[in-house]
């Protein structure tokens, strides 16, 4: 029987909630457990697709193609697993879900109300997340207090009711000012979260209590005075250097006996953190340090919204930092000022390594390809993900094979060089303004040319697959959804997704017999070929991809391009 885990927060947002959720999670498969982990966002948006970044972080793709809240992507990091779409939860999915069974006559005339229906959808949906696996935690988003997270508390409820008080058990995750003008911990906002939860009916088992720094024993007695909470179930999670060191610091506080025992569990076997740890000294004792160059366009935001718009790329070079003990320091560039004073682009030189990553629209399109013309002719490491491959394929076509008319139609629908081109079934999306979950999403299989330098990188990491066999049984795992189209000869990796244009093939002769080699595509069951990774073998590494490998990175199994690109950069 699965047993549950529900982490809420309280004070206040932004805490680390998810990052908390997913060390615990990885603390109790450190113990033997399988673990898998839902998110609950209670907005209205069906999913992530259609917010915007700077509004609400990255938007997470993962393998069955689901755009998904950026905490979907913490578990994967810690967990080192693939968690399926199904294991994000929407108040929208949940209303649409009962409208339109409604709509069906799926309710035999019952009266559909918010008590007992909304609730139940909830339920079926945790639970059908939760199936196959011995803990499922459950994260709901927001802030204990908020209207929106009402259904599901009362859903949690109820699912204590059904399966008994000893398979779920309840975290709050709350924060302890230090106000500066009397500089003292407060813990009257956390009492008062814990008084906020009950009026749920849910007391919490564990209390996370986030801070700047640790909580001492004055504080603790009086949260356990005043939350009726046992001393040792008040947890100390204190600012630390980097999140990954959270697991190793909840395990000091013997986080993972006390929850399985609250849990009925024991321990399956005994955690063994030693890579871990050596990953995490190598982030914050790095014994070396690459700059590298991320060319976006960055309208109005701050840094901090800026990391959150691109988490995925900042962990993946975090990651490749951990295992190589190099510090990684990213340098935001306004592709805009390569506009405005093209004379500026020679700060690329600057860096040891550029990226140009993902993004839509036209807005600093030209100082992108600017940068990318800079490091392709000085040498300079780079790497494109999607747009960015897309991009350097417009910028090699123009200024090496004389295609001066070439571009990407998101960009110049009537360009008369169309090499990022559209196809059909996607230009009709687009014309009828279809937008929400319609892009090419989630895992794809690419064949890669064997000897190339990104077959290398896959090979070198043990990412690539050779034998179909394998594939199609990776295929059936569980979670797992691949588009493995026409696989053909040559190893096969799998990476992720998230765009609607794509390179046209009909230029690809005249731009190969240039030097740009096209060393990964999917081909469709109808023979289309969309490819999928570019490089360019004169160069120490100026490579493309299509795909997203930023969203299958891990501390512990860092994504081979960006190891690639690090190494080449650690060179330059
Ligand atoms: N805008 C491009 C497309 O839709 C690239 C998208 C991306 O970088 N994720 O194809």
């Amino acid at each position: 029987m699965t047993k549950y885990i529900v982490v809420a927060g309280g004070v206040i947002s932004g805490v680390g909630k998810g990052v908390t959720t997913a060390s615990l999670g990885k603390i109790l498969k450190e113990y033997g457990y399988r673990v898998t982990a839902v998110k609950i966002d209670p907005y209205m948006n069906y999913d992530a697709g259609t917010l915007r970044p700077t509004e609400h972080g990255e938007v997470w793709v993962t393998d069955d193609g689901g755009e998904i809240d950026q905490d979907l992507g913490n578990y994967e990091r810690f967990l080192d697993v693939a968690i399926s779409k199904k294991n994000n939860l929407t108040t929208g999915q949940i209303y649409k879900t009962i409208i339109d069974k409604e709509r069906a006559g799926g309710y035999l005339g019952e009266t559909v109300q918010f008590i007992p229906h909304v609730p139940n959808e909830i339920k079926r949906r945790v639970t059908e997340a939760a199936e196959g696996y011995d803990i499922c935690l459950i994260e709901i988003g927001g802030t204990i207090g908020d209207f929106e997270n009402i259904a599901y508390f009362f859903a949690m409820k109820s699912l204590e009711r059904e399966l008994g008080k000893e398979n779920i058990t309840y975290i709050l995750v709350t924060y302890l000012p230090i106000p500066s003008h009397i500089e003292e911990m407060k813990t009257k906002p956390t009492q008062q979260a814990i008084r906020l939860l009950s009026q749920n009916g849910i007391l919490p088992d564990f209390i996370v209590c986030r801070a700047a720094r640790a909580l001492d024993d004055v504080r603790k007695r009086k949260i356990e005075v005043m939350g009726n909470i046992p001393l040792d179930h008040i947890i100390s999670e204190p600012d630390i250097d980097t999140i990954y060191r959270i697991p190793l610091d909840l395990e000091k506080e013997g986080v993972g006996l006390k929850v399985l025992n609250k849990l009925h569990l024991k321990p399956r076997q005994k955690p063994n953190w030693k890579n871990w740890e050596k990953l995490v000294n190598g982030i914050t004792d790095p014994k070396k340090e690459v700059t590298i160059g991320i060319v976006g366009k960055y309208l109005d935001i701050g840094d901090y919204t800026l990391a959150d718009s691109y988490i995925s790329i900042n962990q993946a070079l975090l990651h490749v930092g951990a295992a190589l003990g190099v510090k990684v320091t990213i340098f935001w560039i306004d592709s805009k000022e390569f506009e405005q004073h093209p004379e500026k682009v020679k700060s690329v030189g600057n860096y040891d390594g550029i990226i140009v990553p993902g993004g839509f629209g036209t807005s600093g399109i030209e100082g992108k390809i600017a940068a990318i013309k800079y490091a392709r002719e000085n040498d300079i490491p780079f790497l494109g993900l999607c747009y960015g491959l897309q991009l350097a394929i417009v910028e090699f076509a123009r200024n090496v094979c004389g295609i001066t008319g070439a571009h990407t139609v998101e960009v110049e629908e009537g360009c008369s060089d169309p090499v990022i081109s559209i196809q059909e079934s996607q230009r009709k999306i687009v014309e009828e303004r279809k937008y929400g979950g319609t892009m090419r999403l989630g895992a794809y299989a690419a064949v890669l040319k064997k000897g190339s330098q990104i077959a290398k990188l896959y090979h070198d990491t043990n990412r690539d697959v050779k034998d179909e066999k394998r594939i199609k049984e990776l295929q059936k795992q569980g979670d797992q959804e691949f588009r493995l189209g026409k696989l053909g000869h040559g190893p096969v990796v799998l990476e992720r997704h998230r765009h609607r244009y794509e390179v046209n093939p009909e230029y690809i002769d005249k731009i190969e017999s240039q030097g740009l080699v096209f060393s990964g595509h999917h081909e469709r069951e109808d023979g289309t070929l969309l490819m999928e990774f570019i490089e360019l073998p004169k160069n120490k590494f100026h490579i493309g991809t299509q795909a997203h490998p930023e969203f299958k990175s891990n501390l512990e199994d860092p994504a081979p391009l960006f190891l690639g690109f690090i190494e080449a950069a650690l060179r330059k």
